[in-house]
């Protein structure tokens, strides 16, 4: 592979973002940082001068990709030896003693909690970097954002001209909670809770660098407590809302063992939230939540769901779900299954549990593949149902969506998200043009189809503000015959 010789004259850096809403936080931070340092973000791997991994561990097939991805930058630094390839992350951090043996090429590996020594180092690295200086594109650096790829991700994948619309501001890290699948606490430690008054002031960069959404980022986010004050999440989500000009506030990933009916009622006082809650399930078993150490039985997990009924009835429930967990037995997984079935959820992210290594759960007799995935198929269905069902009852209706981008799948498409998160994606609309959009970045769709993934409809309206009328779009041609 040959690099490009015109991306000589700036320094770069190409950040690649395996993992969940932390993850692509923790890349928000050093893009942040890379860019205070004088880097350009390249949107392109070739283009860079360090290649960033940020890293995930949470299944077998996060880390085999990640050591996949670490081989494919291997070419790029045989053609340029002066490229430096950084891997961080939960796999750096899990894997750190042994990774530079197994992929000599990797110049540095920085852990979970060592963001600020990555961020100081780029800033080391960068004058050696930096040959020639651009004095005359002005200083725009800061405006770009690193290019996430989401694992797994879909054609709706945030893009550079308009990920500053969303701001992952992380409220805690690490979980004391030991789910007894999960390497989180293993290699992000126990909690840390930020100050609500640090929080505070980076929700005020987002909103001032054009966030039109904030989402607050914490393994278990509805856990955190200010650490001087014992202020809870439902303080931090209404302090947050009163800052001037937060259109939308976010949030993920809670646990439904911290959602107190204090916290709930004060996010049904928050009108600026998203209507749409993700309340892990993992089973419906108690033998298998005890199993997985969750902290709650099926029954307190449906007296959570009926006060989130209760105080925010227009809100979306979505889920995760691990099929095969060691011991799952058919009885189990039926119960798992029978409570999917009663279409609770809008949307599930279901997985067929792997084994991580170093967790109690990877000691214990596995569930043989094949009836894991027999279940698994049976669940999908299910909830895919489910999920249809949810997104058949927009059909016909008008809602208002924050752009994401041309779909990577077909560049005559936009792509953009609900407020409950669901993907909605409509023709290019004839007055395309990513500046415009990225100032007006509110999208009134009308749907008119629904499928599992999501809606298709067509763009109405654009906004510059989540609370203006917006102006009329006219109708691609297509559209019109
Ligand atoms: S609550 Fe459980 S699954 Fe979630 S991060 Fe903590 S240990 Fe992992």
């Amino acid at each position: 592979m040959e690099r490009m010789a015109s991306d000589a004259t700036m320094s770069k850096i190409y950040i690649e973002t395996f993992g969940c809403q932390m993850n692509e936080a923790d890349s928000q931070y050093i893009a942040d940082r890379a860019a205070e340092a004088g880097y350009d973000i390249a949107s392109k791997p070739e283009e860079a001068n360090v290649l960033l991994l940020n890293t995930c561990t949470v299944r077998d097939n996060a880390e085999r990709r990640a050591y996949g991805r670490m081989n494919h930058f291997k070419v790029l630094k045989e053609s340029d030896p002066g490229v430096r390839l950084v891997v961080m992350g939960c796999l750096a951090e899990q894997d750190r003693d042994r990774m530079q043996q197994v992929a000599p090429h990797v110049d540095a590996v920085f852990g979970t909690k060592e963001l600020v020594e990555l961020g100081d180092r780029l800033a080391q690295w960068q004058p050696s970097f930096a040959r020639v200086q651009d004095t005359d594109e002005g200083d725009d650096v800061g405006l770009e954002r690193a290019l996430m790829m989401p694992l797994g991700g879909t054609a709706d994948a945030v893009t550079d001209g308009f990920s500053h619309l969303r701001g992952f501001v992380t409220v805690q890290r690490g979980c004391s909670y030991y789910c007894t699948f999960c390497i989180v606490p293993h290699v992000r430690g126990r909690f840390d809770h930020r100050p609500m008054r640090e929080i505070l002031d980076e929700v005020v960069a987002h909103v001032a660098a054009g966030a039109r959404e904030v989402m607050l980022v914490g393994q278990t986010v509805n856990a955190w407590r200010d650490p001087a004050t014992g202020e809870d999440f439902g303080d931090l989500c209404k302090a947050a809302a009163a800052l001037p000009g937060l259109e939308r506030l976010t949030f993920i990933s809670p646990h439904p063992k911290d959602f107190t009916e204090k916290v709930i009622a004060d996010l049904a006082t928050v009108p600026q939230l998203n209507a749409r809650v993700h309340l892990p399930l993992q089973s419906g078993s108690d033998a298998m939540l005890r199993r997985m150490n969750r902290k709650y039985t099926r029954a307190q997990f449906e007296e959570k769901v009926a006060l989130i009924r209760r105080y925010l009835p227009a809100w979306a429930i979505t889920t995760d779900i691990i099929v095969g967990f060691p011991g799952e037995t058919d009885d189990d997984f039926e119960a798992t299954l029978d409570y999917v079935k009663t279409g609770l959820f809008a949307n599930a992210f279901m997985f067929i549990y792997s084994i991580r290594r170093g967790t109690p759960a990877a000691r214990w007799e596995q569930v043989p593949a094949e009836v894991s995935s027999a279940r698994f198929a049976r669940l999908v269905d299910a909830q895919n149902a489910a999920t249809r069902t949810y997104h058949d009852r927009k059909i016909g209706s008008t809602v208002r969506c924050l752009i994401q981008g041309p779909s990577k799948k077909d560049a005559t498409k936009l792509a953009a998200k609900a407020l409950d998160n669901v993907t909605v994606i409509a023709p290019m609309p004839p007055d395309y043009d990513e500046a415009l959009y990225a100032r007006e970045p509110w999208l009134d769709i009308a749907v008119e189809t629904a499928h599992v993934w999501g809606c298709t409809g067509s763009i109405v309206r654009r906004a510059e503000r989540y609370a203006d009328p917006g102006t009329r779009v006219a109708l691609p041609m297509i559209s019109l015959l």
